[in-house]
């Protein structure tokens, strides 16, 4: 079925030089780009956006990572988005992440993990509408028009 989800492409990445490459696996992979903005995060935006993970010993390293430099965020879709998109990014972890993963190629540790992927259909529809309004969604064909 035809879902959408939402990634990030978190600070290292885009410091990395390495987000032409990352949009590229979405697309090659068949996830069809609906919104993308370039953000720098404020730590309350982190801050809210992590706040599960509040109280946990990581929570200020992470919020200091994500707020370290801009981000690429993007609301993608396909069949199977929330599944396809985790698949694809790989392992929390990059040193357990599988070969030819996102993480695997571009994590440095379990912090710096180069990408963001919404663990639900509904977690990714509240994270995306942190970033984009709903006249920021494009959902037009992607098919050249005839001349
Ligand atoms: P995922 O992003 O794979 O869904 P989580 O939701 O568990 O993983 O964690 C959110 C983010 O918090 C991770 O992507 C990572 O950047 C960071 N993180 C998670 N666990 C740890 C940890 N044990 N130590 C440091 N950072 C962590």
């Amino acid at each position: 079925m035809e879902e959408r989800t939402f990634t990030i492409i978190k600070p290292n990445a885009v410091a990395m030089g390495v987000t032409g490459r990352i949009i590229d696996a979405f697309l090659q992979d068949g996830f069809r780009i609906l919104a993308m903005r370039l953000v720098c995060m404020s730590r309350n935006d982190a801050e809210k956006f992590y706040a599960v993970h509040r109280g946990r010993e990581f929570f200020s390293r992470l919020v200091d990572f994500m707020t370290s430099g801009p981000c690429v965020v993007m609301l993608l879709e396909r069949e199977d988005a929330v599944a396809e998109l985790r698949r694809l990014v790989g392992n929390t972890d990059p040193a357990r992440a599988a070969e030819g993963t996102l993480r695997r190629m571009y994590g440095e540790n379990v912090t710096r993990n180069a990408v963001h992927a919404s663990d639900s259909v509904e977690n990714a529809r509240m994270e995306a509408s942190r970033f984009f309004r709903e006249e920021d969604i494009v959902v037009a064909r992607y098919e050249p028009k005839e001349e």
